[in-house]
Parts: structure tokens; C-alpha cells; sequence
């Protein structure tokens, strides 16, 4: 793989899954945009000094995805940088699970402003710029329980099958311009988001792994390689499961 010279945005990348994409994309050449919301700063400057080791060059942009005049900024800000985006990674994400009958609005709001309006609001403003290069890969993070619904996650489950709905689009729309759209849908990986959840849960998600393992954010981070590299350049609109075959 031969990403020289290549200039990636990936949101929501000063942990978890995003930090994982990041650094797997930096160690392969590309030059990064971290974006945080609320990380503190030591953490953002030890990120930075990884890439520096890697030798890429890297920016750290603060930036609510759900917010579109603050997405503009995060992509003005590459283009300031690096003069053109050729890789988007839409991982920025949360969640408020509970169930449907006690969930209140403000927490389906938010899971479906960040997780899928916040795809939109930079996907819309980074693919003015890859359409003029005639050249780019989208890769938007959704998940499997956007595939197969979930008890207690009506908004998570629906953001991330929106996010899928979204994709399909995206690919009809840019597939003219040499832009590939695809998402990724993780199973159960190990970061903070998955922390919290009761070891009982662990254990029954587990169970439903054919491979008999959690998955980690490095899993991910090499199918979003392969997506954003020349070897999937006749890939686009497609959704694949990152889920030791959780889902099949
Ligand atoms: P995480 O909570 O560790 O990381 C999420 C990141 O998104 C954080 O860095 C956070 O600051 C950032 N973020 C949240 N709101 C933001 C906003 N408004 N603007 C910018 N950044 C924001 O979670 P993770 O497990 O690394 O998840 C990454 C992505 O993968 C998410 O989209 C998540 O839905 C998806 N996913 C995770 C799993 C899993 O098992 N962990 C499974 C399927 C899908």
C-alpha cells in the first residue's frame, strides 16, 4: 500500500477506534487530521509526537461534528494544511442507550446529531474539495446493530443504519466524480464506549463470536487501509462487518 502524500481526515481520533485509525494510517505514510472535542491537551501533543516519529506531518483541529458551521472549519483547516482531503474516516460517535419507552428526546437527538448528522456535516464539506481532485475514499463507522436493530439502542441503532443509507447515496452520487463511499460496521470492539457495558453483557456478546474473541480498534483500522488504498479503488457503496462473524 502506497499512501505517500496522502492526506487523511479521521473524526473523533484522540481515542478508541478513531486513534487506532489514525496511528495504523500514519505508520503507512498518510498525513493526519486529528480531531477532538474534549481530550486534553497532553494527550492530543503525545498523538502529535507519535505521528512526528512516524514522520508525517499532523494537525489537531477541535471540532463538534454535529455542528456544521464548526465541520466547515475542521475541513478548511486540512485544506489550509495539506491543500486537498483524499481519505474522510466518519468515526466521531456516541451513545445513549436505554429503552424505547423511558428514552427521552434529548438523548435520541443527540446520538442522531453527532452519529449521523455529524456524517453529513463533513462529508458535505470535504467532498467539494475531493470532487475538484476527481479523487477520493469515504469511510463512514456504522455498526452492526445498525444492520440488526438492538434492545435499549433505538437511537444508536437507528443513527448507524442511517449512516448506511447515507453511504449507499454518497456512492451513487460521487461514483462519476472517482470518489468510493463504503462503511464499516464493527461488532463488539474493546474501547471506552464498550467499557462501561456489565460483564454479563460481555460475556453474552462473546458468546455470539465465532471467533472467540473481542475485536480491537487495530481490526478496524486495517479494513479502513485497505478501503482508502488503490486496492479497493472498484469498491464503493458496500457495507462490511468488522465482527469476528457476530453477523452474518
Ligand atoms: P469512543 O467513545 O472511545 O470514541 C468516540 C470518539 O468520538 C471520542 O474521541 C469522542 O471524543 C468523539 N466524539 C464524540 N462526540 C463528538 C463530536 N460531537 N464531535 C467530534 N468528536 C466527537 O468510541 P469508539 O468505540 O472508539 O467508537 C468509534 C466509532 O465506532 C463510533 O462511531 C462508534 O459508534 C463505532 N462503533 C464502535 C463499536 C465498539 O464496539 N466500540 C462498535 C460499533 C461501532
Amino acid at each position: 500500500m502506497n499512501f505517500k502524500g496522502k492526506t487523511a481526515i479521521i473524526t473523533g481520533s484522540a481515542r478508541g477506534i478513531g486513534k487506532a485509525i489514525l496511528l495504523k494510517l500514519a505508520s503507512k505514510g498518510v498525513n493526519v487530521v486529528i480531531n477532538y472535542l474534549n481530550q486534553n491537551k497532553e494527550n492530543i501533543d503525545d498523538i502529535l509526537k507519535t505521528c512526528y516519529d512516524l514522520e508525517v506531518s499532523a494537525i489537531a483541529v477541535k471540532c463538534d461534528v454535529s455542528d456544521f458551521k464548526s465541520s466547515e472549519n475542521l475541513i478548511e483547516e486540512t485544506i489550509k494544511e495539506f491543500g486537498k482531503i483524499d481519505i474522510l474516516v466518519n468515526n466521531a460517535g456516541i451513545t445513549r442507550d436505554g429503552l424505547l419507552m423511558r428514552m427521552k428526546e434529548e438523548d435520541f437527538c443527540d446520538v442522531i446529531n453527532i452519529n449521523l448528522k455529524g456524517t453529513f456535516n463533513c462529508t458535505r464539506h470535504a467532498v467539494k474539495y475531493m470532487v475538484k481532485e476527481r479523487y477520493g475514499s469515504i469511510i463512514n463507522i456504522s455498526s452492526v446493530v445498525g444492520i440488526t436493530g438492538n434492545q435499549g439502542q433505538a437511537n444508536y441503532s437507528a443513527s448507524k443504519a442511517g449512516v448506511i443509507g447515507f453511504t449507499k447515496s454518497c456512492a451513487k452520487e460521487f461514483g462519476s466524480r472517482g470518489i468510493t463511499v463504503n462503511a464499516i460496521a464493527p461488532g463488539f470492539i474493546e474501547t471506552d464506549m464498550t467499557d462501561s457495558l456489565k460483564d454479563e453483557i460481555k460475556e453474552k456478546m462473546l458468546s455470539m463470536i465465532p471467533l472467540k474473541r473481542i475485536g480491537s480498534g487495530d481490526d478496524v483500522a486495517s479494513l479502513v487501509c485497505f478501503l482508502a488504498s488503490d486496492y479497493a479503488r472498484y469498491i464503493t457503496g458496500q457495507v462490511i462487518n468488522v465482527d469476528g462473524g457476530m453477523v452474518m
